[in-house]
């Protein structure tokens, strides 16, 4: 009966949400930072190819007390194990990604210099152990201040999307480190909430609204899903609403093209015959 209830609601409120501005011919629905977050979330575990599961939490430093307080700091700031690529990736630009993300970015870079905008990719494809090493050389200490001021930056080995290939860091040519969110390029990634890197089935890897997603946002980082994966959003779990406000797709005219997804006339059904169930409750 709960489940019933939520269930409810939660389609109730979406129906009542406006239909998402299309900045493009494909209709994509606008998301928020937690939103992206759920749908790269959701690709990982059931579209995306070429991945081995998450590793467990190796050594870092080669210090045990130190590893734990960076695991216990990492995991508070709401760092994940990711996925890793288990072979098959291309190399493009002198980075290596997977083949999806190398035919989309090339697609997408055509039409960025088409416009005038002249941003490359300045990392892709990192192993756990590079990254063991990089967030080595910019750990400036052991104490836990110097710990947080890394993991703003820095993810820690198996922590990082770029392990799965799908990650693609983007750097204007005259940028200094970090600074990305300040050039007309991201400002043309952004527009109508990242319409046109969504044509091409990239998404914001980190947002500025997303919650407890590690790093603090970084917004030259971006990852590919796919074309669907964007449209269709997430299946709808009434156990997890933020992943059932990410599914918005049942508002579209292809929603039965989204496996997992809900369709028009069940939609139709279920506020039907939930919704006054919904209002007495409401009432009473
Ligand atoms: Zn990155």
């Amino acid at each position: 009966m709960i489940r019933s209830l939520l269930l409810a609601l939660v389609l109730l409120m979406a129906a009542a949400l406006p239909a998402a501005a299309s900045g493009n011919d494909e209709y994509f629905p606008e998301y928020s930072g937690d939103q992206f977050q759920a749908i790269y979330d959701h690709a990982v575990e059931t579209t995306l190819a070429n991945l081995d599961p998450p590793g467990g939490q190796v050594s870092i430093t080669g210090n045990a007390d130190v590893d734990a307080r960076i695991w216990r700091i990492a995991f508070d700031r709401g760092y994940l194990l990711r996925p890793v690529a288990n072979g098959g990736l291309v190399s493009v630009d002198g980075v290596q990604m997977q083949p999806e993300a190398a035919a989309a970015w090339k697609q997408l870079r055509a039409e960025a210099r088409a416009a005038g905008y002249r941003f490359i990719v300045s990392s892709a494809y990192r192993s756990p152990n590079m990254q063991r090493t990089w967030f080595n050389t910019k750990l400036s200490g052991t104490s836990d201040d110097a710990i947080n001021t890394a993991l703003t930056w820095y993810s820690i080995p198996g922590t990082s999307k770029h392990h799965s290939g799908y990650a693609l860091d983007f750097r204007h040519r005259n940028e200094t480190f970090g600074s990305f969110r300040d050039t007309p390029d991201y400002a043309w990634l952004a527009a109508n909430n990242f319409s046109i890197p969504k044509t091409y089935g990239f998404i914001p890897s980190y947002p500025d609204d997303g919650s407890a997603q590690g790093p603090s946002p970084e917004p030259w980082e971006f990852v590919w899903v796919g074309v669907d994966a964007i449209r269709c959003g997430v299946p709808m779990d009434v156990s997890e609403s933020r992943f059932a406000m990410a599914h918005r797709s049942w508002l579209a005219d292809d929603v039965v093209a989204c496996s997992g997804g809900v369709t028009l006339d069940e939609l139709d059904e279920m506020i039907r015959t939930l919704g006054p169930k919904l209002g007495a409750l409401l009432r009473a």
